[in-house]
């Protein structure tokens, strides 16, 4: 989701990076499981959520729109998936009975980074933690990294970067190419990053190369 506003009003007006220590410890959550509830399309999944939660679930991600455990949305002109919402108290497909997360594994980069969120600019991106938004007020600090609890750390900055900046172009590609682009657009992003299954151990080269195969297409080579 991206926010509008200041840092100083979103925020503890810090940024961070990945080996700084942040207030954003909130110790296994106890009991809480408010960020998990009432989010609309809010969680939205990147290729490497999909294809980690299709891997984990076994399912395809057809499958997991049918069942409701994720759902499609427009977002800048394109259709993006983000994690489902359902019952009366509208709460995430994945949380269990026990109000806890049955992927903790394979949870979606959003769910892994919050209360921090991502503060892009010039081509990169640092970490900020979002005022107010968590629960938990008597949170611990914790290095960035370790909370981020994702393997491979460096890579999967550098794919959220390039993830980022893509979407950035493609919007950018859609307001110089008019409108009547926007529903192909749409529907080969979703196809070529999202449905098409990542078959090989290393998703990061795969996305890589589908990502420059994808800008050769589209003349938004960099
Ligand atoms: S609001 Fe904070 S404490 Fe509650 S579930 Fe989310 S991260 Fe955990
Ligand atoms: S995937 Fe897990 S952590 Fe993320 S919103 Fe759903 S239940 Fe919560």
């Amino acid at each position: 989701m991206r926010r509008e506003g200041t840092l100083e009003e979103i925020s503890d007006g810090r940024l961070y990076q990945r080996t700084d220590m942040v207030r954003a410890n909130c110790m296994d959550c106890q009991n809480c499981s408010d960020c998990c509830k009432g989010m609309g399309n809010t969680i939205q999944l990147d290729p490497l959520d999909v294809s980690r939660l299709c891997k984990d679930t076994e399912n395809t991600m057809q499958g997991l729109l049918q069942t409701g455990a994720i759902q499609l949305t427009v977002v800048d002109g394109l259709i993006l998936p983000s994690m489902g919402m359902q019952g009366e108290k509208s709460a995430c497909y994945f949380l269990n009975e026990k109000g806890r997360c049955s992927i903790h594994k394979s949870r979606p980069g959003i769910c892994r980074l919050f209360p921090l969120g991502r503060y892009y600019e010039n081509g990169v991106f640092s970490y900020f933690l979002q005022a107010n938004e968590c629960s938990m007020k008597n949170r611990s600090k914790i290095k960035v990294e370790k909370w981020l609890d994702t393997p491979n750390i460096v890579k999967y900055e550098t794919f959220v970067t390039n993830w980022h900046y893509l979407l950035k172009d493609i919007e950018q590609w859609l307001q110089e190419n008019g409108m009547e682009n926007q529903k192909q657009m749409a529907t080969t992003v979703l196809q070529f990053f999202y449905e098409n299954p990542y078959q090989g151990s290393d998703f990061y080269m795969e996305f890589e190369e589908r990502r420059k195969k994808f800008r050769h297409a589209f003349s938004m080579e960099k």
